[in-house]
């Protein structure tokens, strides 16, 4: 472990801007957002979470996935795979958690996503402890801790006069070539734990309470505006679409776009023909839990919520996924006590 002072981390982040893309916490007018950055003083130390998640970083809200140019016959394709090496500064562990969750979607299931990868093998992680669980927060419910470095390529702890300083991976440890720090004894810090404490169901537990009218009470009061998948790091959905962009006698041009899409909007799952397997926002809301904690644990290994709170802030409603995480669980347990748990 290494301690450098403030001034010291601020002039090795001066010097890394200089020879590489630093994304950091920064303030954007009303909001606080993961934002490229050119100067130490522009960066946010002090913070609970930022607004969004920094997984537009990674899979950007919108990205050209390929250029299509035809003439005659002849069809070219350019792909934009991304090349660029970035840093991100300050990622709070529950949001490195997210990323976790993504590579197991996007990364070690095949085919794997190339756009997500490449930037995922081109980016460090500088992650940044919090000192206790923020409001809403409920990371330790689902397996995280405010002070969890497992997703990170380096650490950072502040402490009196300074941070303390972990290089959790050989990417880390080379990204911090030229920071001034002493070696030092002092052990991490603890970070205090206090904060919602819910019991989050096994993957096995959900199907048996697909059905009950539980979901349409709760999700009564949804306004379908996709802001909490908008705001998640590990909600992912995308849509793709071709745009012409050049037409004349000499042939076309058309870009590829993929962008953000969400499992809240209503024509979400409408298929040909007009059906739609989703068509209320009881569906909808369900499916949005659902996904989380049985269908990614299930066909992923992974449950894709990381207890960040950013939807419970965001939700123009008071839609609380701890509310319904503790509900579920209330539910299956009276089913335990009324002896229905194997039906
Ligand atoms: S708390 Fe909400 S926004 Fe955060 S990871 Fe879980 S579902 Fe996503
Ligand atoms: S933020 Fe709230 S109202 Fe909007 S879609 Fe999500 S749960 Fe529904």
């Amino acid at each position: 472990m290494k301690l450098t002072r403030r001034e010291q981390l601020a002039a090795w982040l001066d010097a890394l801007m200089e020879r590489a893309t630093v994304i950091a916490p920064r303030q954007v007018e009303s909001e606080l957002l993961y934002r490229p950055v050119a100067a130490s003083d522009e960066v946010v130390f002090d913070f609970q979470r930022t607004a969004m998640s920094p997984k537009g970083y990674f899979l950007p809200s919108t990205e050209v996935l390929l250029e299509i140019e035809k003439r005659g016959a002849e069809v070219t394709l350019d792909e934009a795979l991304p090349q660029e090496e970035q840093v991100l500064f300050a990622i709070r562990p529950c949001d490195a958690r997210g990323l976790r969750v993504l590579d197991a979607l996007l990364v070690e299931h095949e085919p794997a996503d190339v756009y997500y990868a490449g930037r995922r093998h081109q980016t460090t992680l500088v992650g940044l402890a919090c000192p206790r669980l923020w409001p809403e927060c409920f990371c330790t419910s689902i397996g995280g801790a405010p002070d969890d470095s497992s997703d990170v390529d380096v650490m950072l702890y502040e402490v009196d006069g300074g941070y303390l300083v972990s290089e959790v991976t050989a990417k880390g440890a080379a990204l911090l070539a030229g920071l001034q720090a002493e070696e030092t004894d002092q052990p991490a810090p603890v970070s205090d734990r206090d904060g919602p404490s819910v019991l989050v169901l096994e993957a096995e537990a959900w199907p048996a309470l697909f059905n009950e009218l539980y979901w349409a009470r709760f999700t009564e009061r949804c306004l379908s505006c996709h802001a909490c998948t908008y705001v998640c790091p590990t909600c992912r959905c995308f849509d793709v679409r071709d745009y012409t962009t050049a037409a004349g006698p000499n042939g076309i041009r058309i870009e590829r776009l993929r962008s953000w899409d969400s499992c809240m909007a209503a024509a979400y799952r409408r298929i040909a023909g007009g059906h739609n397997p989703r068509s209320s926002k009881m569906h909808r809301l369900r499916n949005r839990y659902y996904c989380k904690f049985n269908y990614c644990p299930q066909d992923f290994g992974a449950v894709a919520c990381v207890g960040c709170g950013r939807c419970i802030a965001v939700c123009p409603v008071g839609v609380d996924i701890v509310e319904m995480l503790g509900d579920v669980a209330a539910l299956a347990a009276a089913r335990v006590g009324e002896g229905g748990a194997d039906e």
